[in-house]
């Protein structure tokens, strides 16, 4: 049995897992850590070096070459890739457009798996991201899958890149490219996205971020004893 809490946020692609997921990490005190900014650096590495996918020599190399760290500031998710910041750039499109296809690699898992696995080792964190409850930390005590209208979806993301100053992507392309990740995360060979048996759906189509903190606060609730 594990004396340390996790909490794993699984889901479709812009669904608000990582709102809900800092939301609650900051109300009890735990760890956030965000495993999609991690398959994302892997894949900004990637494309700067020009990394072949389908070269495994080269794509273990490449992983032999990257340290990621995560610095904890006001519960953003900061991730370093070998020292330089890249929480902004790893959000850009170019990155979102080519994510699914690195995470599908097999090495590519195994090792970020490895990371996350030791990151929940013996600390209460919530992680979000699309295997988290099946494979990362089958044995977590709250497991929640976060599903939302897919439209709704699209528009979130694009009102957050537009505030963040992007001018040029267009709604049109952040559907598609959601369309497009749910697509490839749920039919991936390797640790396909797909609710753990044991995980509570929560579609938040019409919830506000403070009716989804409720709802996942309670049913963590009665878990929260065990650290205590
Ligand atoms: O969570 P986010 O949308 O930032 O994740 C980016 C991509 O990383 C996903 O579309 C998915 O392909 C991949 N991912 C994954 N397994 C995780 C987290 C993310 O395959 N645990």
């Amino acid at each position: 049995m594990r004396k340390n809490l996790v909490i794993a946020i699984d889901g479709y692609s812009s669904c608000g897992k990582s709102t809900l997921a800092k939301a609650l990490a900051k109300k009890l005190g735990f760890i956030y850590i965000d495993s999609g900014a991690m398959y994302r650096a892997v894949t900004l590495y990637f494309i700067r070096n020009e990394v072949n996918i389908n070269d495994p020599a080269a794509v273990q190399n490449a992983l032999d070459n990257i340290e990621l760290n995560f610095h904890a500031r006001d519960y953003n998710s900061h991730i370093t890739l070998n020292g330089e910041e890249v929480s902004e750039e790893i959000r850009q499109m170019q990155v979102s457009g080519y994510v699914s296809e690195v995470s599908a690699n097999k090495q590519v898992r195994v090792e970020m798996v490895r990371q996350q696995q030791r990151m929940g080792k013996s600390k209460n964190i919530v992680m979000d991201g699309r295997d988290i409850g099946t494979a990362v930390f089958e044995d977590a005590q709250v497991k929640l899958f976060m599903t939302a209208d897919p439209k709704v979806r699209a528009e979130r993301r694009f009102n957050e890149l537009q505030s963040k100053g992007d001018q040029v992507t267009t709604l049109e392309e952040v559907f598609e490219n959601l369309a497009h990740r749910d697509y490839a995360d749920t039919t991936r060979k390797e640790s396909p996205l797909v609710r753990a048996e044991d995980a509570i759906i929560l579609d938040n189509t019409e919830l506000t971020p403070e009716e989804q903190l409720k709802f996942a606060l309670d049913k963590a609730t009665p878990f929260l004893e065990v650290i205590s």
